[in-house]
Parts: structure tokens; C-alpha cells; sequence
């Protein structure tokens, strides 16, 4: 059985609308590619936008692409703190009851009501891949980390089967920090 796992760290990024690109940015906007990320079709984008919270704001954050059918915000525990906002954890996508932020462009901005998110830590793979694993959609499993200074388990790890995905664990950068996880680092996934 495979249970070995890239770990990839996930900085804080805004997903948008085709409408809420245009008022951002302005008309005839679309997204302009910058690099491929680890998830097939999936890319960060040249654009950034700012955050404005309660407290603070949050300038130069990327977009991510393509666009979707809602806009979402995902950042780190602190960068709620800072920003002034509660940082609920949820899989993205589930957005209901969420904070809401400003996010500026350089066209425009919007009062986003909802849709602000720390993501909940969480596995890729594909239906092949699941299987290698011996892992199912939804389920939720652990990820342990071995290093020299600050060796880590990370527990309540859900698990996303998609035809369009391919395998690694996506976390935020305060869990990186707190597992001082860098680039290219790898976990076992346990039962
Ligand atoms: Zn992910």
C-alpha cells in the first residue's frame, strides 16, 4: 500500500467570479496565467487584489485560477487575526455562515458578504490513486511528518476524490510553520 504524500503549502489566495473579475480588474478582464499548480487545469494568476479587514489589510494577494462559480478567500489562522475576522476553518467551497471582507482591485472592489475560509488541511487524488492508497472520498485520515526539529502529526486530514486531481496533502502556511514543512517534503498517511 502507498501512504507516502507530497506536501504542498497553500499561501493565502483569493478564487473569483467572472463578475466580481470584471469589477476588480475591469472590463474584458480575464486572468492572466503565471505558473501551473500541482492540481491539473489549476493556476496562480498575475492579478492581486487587497484584502481590507476590520482591523487590517492584507495587500498583493494572488489569485488563483480559473475563475469560479463563487468567490472565496482563503488565508491563514493569523491573517485572520490581523485582518480582524473570524478564521473558520472549512473545506473550501462551504461557505455558508463565513465572514465576509472588502477585497480592492485596481478597478473596483467588492463587499464580499461571505466566503472568507482558513481551508481545512486536506488530501487530492484521483479515483487510481485512492485506490493505491487504499483511501475514500471524504474520509479523514492523519499525516505524519518526520524532520530533524519540529517532527509533526496532523490529524483530521480529509480526503478528496476527483477525476481531475493528483496526489498531495494542501496545507496553509501556519501549519507548514508549525511543522516547519518546506518545499518537497513528504508524509505518511496513517489509518
Ligand atoms: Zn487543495
Amino acid at each position: 500500500m502507498e501512504n507516502k504524500i507530497l506536501i504542498e503549502i497553500s499561501a493565502r489566495h483569493v478564487h473569483v467570479t467572472d463578475e466580481d473579475l470584471l469589477i476588480l480588474f475591469g472590463k474584458d478582464t480575464k486572468l492572466t496565467f503565471k505558473r501551473a499548480l500541482s492540481q491539473p487545469g489549476q493556476f496562480a494568476a498575475e492579478e492581486r487584489v487587497t484584502l481590507v479587514g476590520p482591523k487590517r489589510s492584507i495587500s498583493n494577494v494572488i489569485i488563483l485560477g480559473p475563475t469560479r462559480k463563487k468567490t472565496q478567500v482563503e488565508i491563514s489562522a493569523t491573517d485572520a487575526r490581523n485582518l480582524g475576522v473570524d478564521g473558520i476553518i472549512r473545506e473550501s467551497g462551504d461557505l455558508r455562515g463565513t465572514p465576509g471582507i472588502k477585497i480592492v482591485g485596481p478597478a473596483g472592489e467588492i463587499d464580499l458578504q461571505e466566503g472568507v475560509i482558513v481551508a481545512k488541511r486536506h488530501i487530492h487524488v484521483n479515483p487510481e490513486e485512492a485506490e493505491k492508497y487504499y483511501l475514500n472520498d471524504n474520509e479523514v485520515v492523519s499525516v505524519h511528518v518526520i524532520n530533524d526539529t519540529r517532527s509533526i502529526t496532523y490529524h483530521d486530514v480529509v480526503v478528496r476524490v476527483r477525476d481531475d486531481f493528483l496526489a498531495a496533502m494542501h496545507i496553509d502556511t501556519d501549519e507548514a510553520n508549525a511543522g516547519a514543512i518546506e518545499p518537497g517534503t513528504y508524509g505518511r498517511i496513517i489509518k
